[in-house]
Protein backbone atom coordinates (compact mmCIF):
# COMPACT_ATOMS: atom_id res chain seq x y z
CA UNK A 1 0.00 0.00 0.00
CA UNK A 2 1.33 3.35 -1.12
CA UNK A 3 0.18 6.26 1.33
CA UNK A 4 -0.80 9.38 -0.61
CA UNK A 5 -0.23 11.99 0.77
CA UNK A 6 3.57 11.26 0.78
CA UNK A 7 6.86 12.82 0.17
CA UNK A 8 7.60 16.42 -0.57
CA UNK A 9 5.45 19.17 0.88
CA UNK A 10 5.47 22.59 -0.72
CA UNK A 11 7.47 24.28 1.56
CA UNK A 12 10.32 21.66 0.30
CA UNK A 13 9.11 21.97 -3.58
CA UNK A 14 10.17 25.44 -2.61
CA UNK A 15 13.03 25.36 -0.59
CA UNK A 16 14.78 22.82 -3.48
CA UNK A 17 13.49 25.43 -6.37
CA UNK A 18 15.31 28.38 -4.85
CA UNK A 19 18.66 26.38 -5.22
CA UNK A 20 17.61 24.95 -8.67
CA UNK A 21 16.98 28.38 -10.12
CA UNK A 22 20.06 30.06 -8.13
CA UNK A 23 22.28 27.37 -9.76
CA UNK A 24 20.45 28.47 -13.35
CA UNK A 25 20.78 32.12 -12.96
CA UNK A 26 23.91 32.65 -11.04
CA UNK A 27 26.18 29.78 -13.22
CA UNK A 28 29.69 30.02 -12.17
CA UNK A 29 29.03 31.88 -9.03
CA UNK A 30 29.71 30.04 -5.96
CA UNK A 31 26.86 29.50 -4.00
CA UNK A 32 26.59 28.58 -0.32
CA UNK A 33 23.86 27.12 2.10
CA UNK A 34 23.34 27.75 5.67
CA UNK A 35 22.85 24.21 7.05
CA UNK A 36 20.81 21.26 5.08
CA UNK A 37 18.79 22.55 2.29
CA UNK A 38 16.00 20.22 3.57
CA UNK A 39 16.68 17.40 6.14
CA UNK A 40 17.20 14.72 3.23
CA UNK A 41 20.79 13.30 2.85
CA UNK A 42 20.01 12.89 -1.64
CA UNK A 43 19.17 16.46 -1.59
CA UNK A 44 21.77 18.23 -0.37
CA UNK A 45 24.44 15.38 -2.24
CA UNK A 46 22.74 16.10 -5.55
CA UNK A 47 23.38 19.69 -4.48
CA UNK A 48 26.80 19.05 -3.66
CA UNK A 49 27.52 17.29 -6.77
CA UNK A 50 26.16 20.33 -8.89
CA UNK A 51 28.61 22.58 -6.67
CA UNK A 52 26.32 23.99 -3.74
CA UNK A 53 28.59 24.07 -0.55
CA UNK A 54 26.38 23.60 2.54
CA UNK A 55 27.63 25.64 5.89
CA UNK A 56 26.39 25.67 9.48
CA UNK A 57 28.06 28.89 10.22
CA UNK A 58 28.04 32.09 8.32
CA UNK A 59 31.80 32.66 9.02
CA UNK A 60 32.12 30.01 6.48
CA UNK A 61 30.87 32.21 3.53
CA UNK A 62 33.25 34.48 1.78
CA UNK A 63 32.43 38.49 2.52
CA UNK A 64 29.32 39.34 -0.55
CA UNK A 65 28.85 36.03 -1.42
CA UNK A 66 25.24 34.14 -2.36
CA UNK A 67 23.94 32.49 1.10
CA UNK A 68 20.34 30.68 0.91
CA UNK A 69 18.57 30.23 4.73
CA UNK A 70 17.33 26.65 4.68
CA UNK A 71 13.40 26.08 4.58
CA UNK A 72 13.90 25.66 8.54
CA UNK A 73 14.10 29.21 9.17
CA UNK A 74 16.92 30.82 10.96
CA UNK A 75 17.35 33.56 13.78
CA UNK A 76 17.62 37.45 13.99
CA UNK A 77 20.94 36.51 14.98
CA UNK A 78 22.31 34.62 11.76
CA UNK A 79 20.13 37.27 9.71
CA UNK A 80 22.35 40.12 11.23
CA UNK A 81 25.68 38.30 10.65
CA UNK A 82 24.71 37.85 7.04
CA UNK A 83 24.03 41.37 6.84
CA UNK A 84 27.18 42.30 7.96
CA UNK A 85 29.10 40.48 5.66
CA UNK A 86 27.29 41.48 3.03
CA UNK A 87 25.94 38.82 1.53
CA UNK A 88 23.22 38.24 -0.70
CA UNK A 89 20.90 36.43 0.95
CA UNK A 90 18.24 34.73 -0.20
CA UNK A 91 15.50 32.86 2.49
CA UNK A 92 14.07 29.67 1.47
CA UNK A 93 12.25 29.77 5.18
CA UNK A 94 8.72 27.71 4.58
CA UNK A 95 6.28 30.63 4.94
CA UNK A 96 4.44 28.46 7.87
CA UNK A 97 7.57 28.51 9.87
CA UNK A 98 7.92 31.95 9.25
CA UNK A 99 4.53 32.33 10.22
CA UNK A 100 5.37 30.62 13.80
CA UNK A 101 8.31 33.27 13.77
CA UNK A 102 5.80 36.06 13.42
CA UNK A 103 3.57 34.82 16.30
CA UNK A 104 6.65 34.47 18.83
CA UNK A 105 7.37 38.29 17.54
CA UNK A 106 3.82 39.27 18.35
CA UNK A 107 3.13 37.26 21.27
CA UNK A 108 6.80 38.60 23.32
CA UNK A 109 5.66 42.11 22.18
CA UNK A 110 2.74 42.13 24.28
CA UNK A 111 4.56 40.77 27.21
CA UNK A 112 3.71 36.95 27.01
CA UNK A 113 5.31 34.07 28.24
CA UNK A 114 6.06 31.63 25.08
CA UNK A 115 6.37 27.96 25.86
CA UNK A 116 7.31 26.31 22.53
CA UNK A 117 7.09 23.20 22.53
CA UNK A 118 9.76 20.78 19.99
CA UNK A 119 12.91 19.69 19.48
CA UNK A 120 15.75 21.91 21.29
CA UNK A 121 18.29 21.04 18.70
CA UNK A 122 16.36 20.94 15.85
CA UNK A 123 17.10 24.11 13.34
CA UNK A 124 13.52 25.36 13.33
CA UNK A 125 13.05 25.54 17.01
CA UNK A 126 17.07 27.21 16.89
CA UNK A 127 15.89 29.66 14.63
CA UNK A 128 12.58 30.20 16.33
CA UNK A 129 13.95 30.71 19.60
CA UNK A 130 16.09 33.42 18.47
CA UNK A 131 13.37 35.79 17.79
CA UNK A 132 12.57 36.28 21.02
CA UNK A 133 15.30 34.54 23.56
CA UNK A 134 14.02 36.05 26.80
CA UNK A 135 10.46 35.10 26.55
CA UNK A 136 10.79 31.73 25.11
CA UNK A 137 11.29 28.31 27.09
CA UNK A 138 11.45 24.88 25.38
CA UNK A 139 9.43 22.60 26.17
CA UNK A 140 10.28 19.26 24.24
CA UNK A 141 8.38 16.61 26.96
CA UNK A 142 5.97 16.47 29.85
CA UNK A 143 8.89 16.34 32.47
CA UNK A 144 10.26 19.62 31.21
CA UNK A 145 7.21 21.19 33.09
CA UNK A 146 8.47 21.09 36.40
CA UNK A 147 11.30 23.30 35.50
CA UNK A 148 9.67 26.20 33.76
CA UNK A 149 10.33 29.82 34.87
CA UNK A 150 6.66 31.34 34.75
CA UNK A 151 6.14 34.91 36.31
CA UNK A 152 2.60 35.20 35.14
CA UNK A 153 0.42 31.69 34.75
CA UNK A 154 -2.07 33.91 33.48
CA UNK A 155 0.23 35.44 30.45
CA UNK A 156 1.27 32.51 28.31
CA UNK A 157 1.29 31.59 25.26
CA UNK A 158 2.20 27.82 23.84
CA UNK A 159 3.45 27.25 19.92
CA UNK A 160 4.66 24.11 18.14
CA UNK A 161 7.41 22.55 16.00
CA UNK A 162 5.88 22.96 12.73
CA UNK A 163 6.56 18.68 12.69
CA UNK A 164 5.77 17.30 15.69
CA UNK A 165 4.05 14.04 15.87
CA UNK A 166 0.46 14.99 16.56
CA UNK A 167 0.17 12.17 19.07
CA UNK A 168 2.80 13.60 20.87
CA UNK A 169 2.19 17.16 20.73
CA UNK A 170 -1.10 16.34 22.21
CA UNK A 171 0.39 14.90 25.14
CA UNK A 172 2.40 17.74 25.79
CA UNK A 173 0.09 20.46 25.36
CA UNK A 174 -2.60 18.65 27.44
CA UNK A 175 0.01 18.77 30.14
CA UNK A 176 0.57 22.09 29.41
CA UNK A 177 -2.95 23.02 29.80
CA UNK A 178 -2.99 21.31 33.44
CA UNK A 179 -0.03 23.10 34.95
CA UNK A 180 -1.23 26.17 33.64
CA UNK A 181 -5.00 26.35 32.92
CA UNK A 182 -4.91 29.86 31.65
CA UNK A 183 -2.11 29.30 28.73
CA UNK A 184 -3.61 30.61 25.62
CA UNK A 185 -3.33 28.51 22.05
CA UNK A 186 -1.81 29.90 19.26
CA UNK A 187 -4.39 31.12 16.42
CA UNK A 188 -4.28 28.24 14.30
CA UNK A 189 -2.30 24.80 14.68
CA UNK A 190 1.33 25.47 13.95
CA UNK A 191 1.44 21.78 12.96
CA UNK A 192 1.86 22.53 9.25
CA UNK A 193 -0.79 20.37 6.86
CA UNK A 194 2.19 18.39 5.58
CA UNK A 195 3.14 16.81 8.21
CA UNK A 196 -0.91 16.45 9.59
CA UNK A 197 -1.62 14.60 6.12
CA UNK A 198 1.52 12.73 5.93
CA UNK A 199 0.60 11.36 9.87
CA UNK A 200 -3.34 10.91 9.08
CA UNK A 201 -2.30 8.80 6.11
CA UNK A 202 -0.25 6.85 8.24
CA UNK A 203 -2.44 6.49 11.33
CA UNK A 204 -5.44 5.20 8.56
CA UNK A 205 -3.41 2.41 6.72
CA UNK A 206 -0.62 1.17 8.78
CA UNK A 207 -3.35 -0.99 11.24
CA UNK A 208 -3.93 -3.08 7.76
CA UNK A 209 -0.11 -3.74 7.60
CA UNK A 210 2.46 -5.75 9.11
CA UNK A 211 5.13 -3.42 8.56
CA UNK A 212 5.85 0.36 7.44
CA UNK A 213 8.06 1.63 5.43
CA UNK A 214 9.26 5.51 5.85
CA UNK A 215 11.54 6.74 2.90
CA UNK A 216 13.19 9.93 4.75
CA UNK A 217 16.72 10.67 6.69
CA UNK A 218 17.29 10.31 10.29
CA UNK A 219 17.64 14.03 11.05
CA UNK A 220 14.22 14.52 9.20
CA UNK A 221 11.91 15.45 11.76
CA UNK A 222 8.36 14.44 10.13
CA UNK A 223 9.65 11.61 8.70
CA UNK A 224 11.04 10.17 12.15
CA UNK A 225 7.58 10.76 13.09
CA UNK A 226 6.26 9.04 10.66
CA UNK A 227 7.68 5.96 12.01
CA UNK A 228 6.23 6.30 15.98
CA UNK A 229 3.20 7.20 14.62
CA UNK A 230 2.94 3.49 12.77
CA UNK A 231 4.86 2.14 16.15
CA UNK A 232 1.76 4.04 17.98
CA UNK A 233 -1.15 1.54 16.14
CA UNK A 234 0.95 -1.61 16.72
CA UNK A 235 2.68 -1.52 13.73
CA UNK A 236 6.66 -2.24 13.31
CA UNK A 237 7.85 1.05 11.23
CA UNK A 238 11.68 1.08 9.70
CA UNK A 239 13.19 4.31 8.27
CA UNK A 240 15.45 4.22 4.89
CA UNK A 241 17.09 6.62 3.10
CA UNK A 242 17.02 4.69 -0.52
CA UNK A 243 16.39 0.76 -1.48
CA UNK A 244 20.09 0.00 -0.24
CA UNK A 245 19.49 -0.02 3.31
CA UNK A 246 16.34 -2.31 3.04
CA UNK A 247 17.14 -5.47 4.53
CA UNK A 248 14.85 -8.06 2.76
CA UNK A 249 14.57 -10.26 6.02
CA UNK A 250 12.40 -7.80 7.70
CA UNK A 251 9.80 -8.77 4.91
CA UNK A 252 9.81 -12.47 6.15
CA UNK A 253 6.19 -13.00 7.49
CA UNK A 254 4.70 -9.53 5.90
CA UNK A 255 2.26 -9.56 3.36
CA UNK A 256 1.08 -6.26 3.56
CA UNK A 257 3.56 -3.16 3.52
CA UNK A 258 2.99 0.19 3.70
CA UNK A 259 4.80 2.78 1.99
CA UNK A 260 5.30 6.36 2.53
CA UNK A 261 8.12 9.26 2.58
CA UNK A 262 8.75 12.29 4.90
CA UNK A 263 8.11 15.13 3.08
CA UNK A 264 12.04 16.49 2.21
CA UNK A 265 12.43 12.80 0.64
CA UNK A 266 12.39 12.39 -3.37
CA UNK A 267 10.02 10.53 -5.00
CA UNK A 268 12.10 8.84 -7.18
CA UNK A 269 13.68 7.14 -4.30
CA UNK A 270 9.72 6.11 -3.37
CA UNK A 271 9.75 4.43 -6.94
CA UNK A 272 13.19 2.86 -6.31
CA UNK A 273 11.52 0.78 -3.79
CA UNK A 274 8.37 0.06 -4.84
CA UNK A 275 10.64 -1.55 -8.38
CA UNK A 276 12.32 -3.25 -5.81
CA UNK A 277 9.21 -4.44 -4.10
CA UNK A 278 7.59 -5.77 -7.43
CA UNK A 279 10.73 -7.01 -8.92
CA UNK A 280 12.40 -9.31 -6.08
CA UNK A 281 9.18 -10.23 -3.73
CA UNK A 282 6.49 -9.81 -6.32
CA UNK A 283 4.47 -7.24 -4.84
CA UNK A 284 0.95 -5.57 -6.18
CA UNK A 285 0.65 -1.76 -5.98
CA UNK A 286 -2.10 -0.11 -4.29
CA UNK A 287 -2.03 3.74 -3.58
CA UNK A 288 -4.28 5.04 -0.83
CA UNK A 289 -5.61 8.37 -1.32
CA UNK A 290 -6.76 9.44 2.24
CA UNK A 291 -5.87 13.67 1.33
CA UNK A 292 -5.39 15.67 -1.76
CA UNK A 293 -2.84 18.10 -1.37
CA UNK A 294 -2.92 21.57 -3.43
CA UNK A 295 -1.05 23.88 -1.60
CA UNK A 296 1.89 26.20 -3.30
CA UNK A 297 4.28 28.90 -2.26
CA UNK A 298 5.70 31.05 -4.65
CA UNK A 299 9.28 31.97 -4.99
CA UNK A 300 10.44 34.21 -1.92
CA UNK A 301 11.12 37.71 -2.40
CA UNK A 302 14.57 38.02 -1.73
CA UNK A 303 15.03 35.62 -4.75
CA UNK A 304 12.76 37.79 -6.86
CA UNK A 305 14.36 41.23 -6.29
CA UNK A 306 17.83 39.23 -7.15
CA UNK A 307 16.14 38.15 -10.61
CA UNK A 308 14.93 41.61 -11.45
CA UNK A 309 18.49 43.16 -10.23
CA UNK A 310 19.75 40.89 -12.97
CA UNK A 311 17.56 41.84 -15.29
CA UNK A 312 15.33 38.41 -15.45
CA UNK A 313 11.21 38.64 -15.04
CA UNK A 314 10.45 36.62 -11.87
CA UNK A 315 6.99 35.99 -12.79
CA UNK A 316 8.36 33.92 -16.18
CA UNK A 317 10.08 31.30 -13.23
CA UNK A 318 7.11 29.51 -12.34
CA UNK A 319 7.79 27.07 -9.44
CA UNK A 320 7.85 23.58 -11.76
CA UNK A 321 6.13 21.15 -9.30
CA UNK A 322 7.28 17.37 -11.20
CA UNK A 323 4.02 15.23 -11.79
CA UNK A 324 5.73 12.27 -10.16
CA UNK A 325 2.05 10.55 -10.16
CA UNK A 326 2.30 10.60 -14.11
CA UNK A 327 5.87 9.15 -14.01
CA UNK A 328 4.87 6.37 -11.66
CA UNK A 329 1.71 5.88 -13.52
CA UNK A 330 3.74 5.73 -16.77
CA UNK A 331 6.39 2.54 -15.20
CA UNK A 332 3.46 0.60 -14.33
CA UNK A 333 2.26 0.87 -17.56
CA UNK A 334 5.46 0.29 -19.16
CA UNK A 335 6.06 -2.98 -17.02
CA UNK A 336 2.42 -3.83 -17.49
CA UNK A 337 1.93 -4.01 -13.86
CA UNK A 338 -1.51 -3.60 -12.11
CA UNK A 339 -1.69 -0.17 -10.13
CA UNK A 340 -5.00 0.50 -8.69
CA UNK A 341 -5.80 3.58 -6.46
CA UNK A 342 -8.25 3.25 -3.52
CA UNK A 343 -10.00 6.81 -2.61
CA UNK A 344 -10.38 6.98 0.84
CA UNK A 345 -10.95 11.09 1.13
CA UNK A 346 -14.47 10.65 1.58
CA UNK A 347 -14.11 7.73 4.12
CA UNK A 348 -15.55 5.93 1.01
CA UNK A 349 -13.41 2.64 -0.98
CA UNK A 350 -13.98 3.66 -4.36
CA UNK A 351 -11.25 1.89 -6.66
CA UNK A 352 -9.67 3.27 -9.69
CA UNK A 353 -7.99 1.61 -12.33
S1 LIG B 1 6.96 20.14 6.56
FE1 LIG B 1 5.47 21.83 6.77
S2 LIG B 1 6.60 23.52 7.74
FE2 LIG B 1 8.14 22.03 6.99
S3 LIG B 1 8.66 22.78 4.94
FE3 LIG B 1 6.98 21.34 4.66
S4 LIG B 1 5.10 22.60 4.68
FE4 LIG B 1 6.77 23.83 5.54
Amino acid sequence: MLANPRGFCAGVYMAIDVVDQLLDICAGEPIFVFHEIVHNRHVVERFKARGVTFVESIDEVPNGAIVVFSAHGVSPAIREEARQKRLAAIDATCPLVTKVHAEAIRYARKGYQILLVGHRHHQEVVGTLGEAPDSMQVVETPADISALTIHDPEKLVYLTQTTLSLDDATIIIDALKRAFPKIKDPPASDICYATTNRQTAVRAIAPECDLVLVVGSANSSNSVRLTEIAQNVGTPARLVDDRSEIDPAWFVGVETLLLTAGASAPEDLVHDIIETLVRDHGAEVEQHDIRHEDVEFGLPGTLKGMMRARGIDPAGRRIVRSDDGVRLREWFDRHRIPFRTVDMTLRGSAIAN
